[in-house]
């Protein structure tokens, strides 16, 4: 199998694409990729400052390569959250990557320690609030990385989600007809209003088994293993289903998705109705000041019930 575009040995088959890449020509094909998809959806411009969310998996570290590769400014912020044994080497790949590869080109790691900020770790925190895990962590992380983006004066806060999320999250919106959640399911989420960072997901063009193999091949050393909260969580089941799809018909989650895109996009003024929307929703937090529908933010509320002894 020789590489399509130099016809020496391949290392990389892209059925999608019909195509195989050596790896000089792999890595030029996933950095066009994502240039493609930052111009398209108008993510970002070459001045701006971008905050990376990063776990140690596979994705979000690629993506602060890929974006410090193409000479973007890209700092980037872990939230380790306490669980165990998981979460320490998760960070210790993330503080790896920060070291060797992010700090000779000028850029920072913030972290933030659920334990240390939030008193104790996301599991415990959630068995307080009586909350399901992944709720919780949304919640936290969510807040976490606008507060911090804001804090910094971050131009754009870049998520690591690629095709397979995308496809996978749009399979179950469309399953259960979340309307609401498929609004707001793009690439590029605008700053609706002060105080929320814009958000913007790079990735979208490239599957997670596209992101392994940029991993390997540049020798970028991630957390191979799921989060151990991720058990039986809906996401993983719509994946496989999703993956048996494209290993019968190779470009279905690619269909899928930027079919979803291109209506979309058609249905002029959309997100026009849906900024307007929140503008007219959102007002500060009375405790914290970052925006929300209710008079106090739900990250807030959630504090306060983790902090408040239970009765029974
Ligand atoms: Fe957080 Fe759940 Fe994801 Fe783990 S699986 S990182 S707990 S949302
Ligand atoms: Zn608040």
């Amino acid at each position: 199998m020789n590489c399509t575009k130099c016809k020496t040995r391949a290392v990389i088959k892209l059925p999608r694409h019909h195509a195989a890449f050596c790896k000089d020509c792999f890595n030029g094909f996933v950095h066009d990729q994502v240039a493609k998809a930052v111009k398209s959806q108008k993510m970002f411009g070459k001045e701006a400052r971008i905050l990376v969310a990063v776990s140690g998996g596979k994705d979000s570290l690629a993506l602060w390569d890929i974006l410090l590769k193409l000479g973007y400014r890209a700092d980037a912020l872990y939230v380790n959250l306490g669980i165990g044994s998981y979460s320490e080497r998760s960070h210790e790949k993330v503080r790896r990557f920060a070291e060797a590869i992010a700090a000779p080109l000028g850029a920072a790691l913030h972290t933030h320690t659920v334990e240390q900020e939030e008193g104790a770790g996301i599991r415990e925190l959630a068995m307080l609030v009586h909350r399901p895990t992944c709720s919780t962590c949304g919640t936290i992380k969510r807040y976490q990385f606008n507060r911090a983006a804001i804090e910094h004066e971050y131009d754009v806060m870049a998520t690591g989600h690629n095709l397979d999320d995308e496809a996978a999250r749009l399979l179950g919106n469309v399953l259960h007809w979340q309307e609401d959640y498929l609004d707001k399911q793009s690439p590029s989420l605008p700053a609706s209003v002060e105080g929320f960072a814009k958000k913007v997901k790079p990735l979208y063009r490239l599957t997670e088994r596209e992101l392994a193999a940029y991993c390997v091949l540049n020798k970028i050393d991630y957390i191979v293993e799921e989060c151990p909260m991720a058990q039986g969580a809906k996401t993983l089941l719509y994946k496989e289903v999703l993956n048996r799809l494209e290993t019968e018909s190779p470009g279905t989650k690619h269909t899928f998705y930027w079919g979803f895109l291109d209506r979309s996009r058609k249905e002029t003024g959309s997100q026009a109705t849906m900024e307007q929307k929140d503008r007219t929703a959102l007002h500060p937090c009375q405790t914290c000041g970052q925006p929300t529908t209710a008079e106090i933010c739900s990250y807030c509320k959630l504090m306060t019930r983790a902090k408040t002894p239970s009765v029974s």
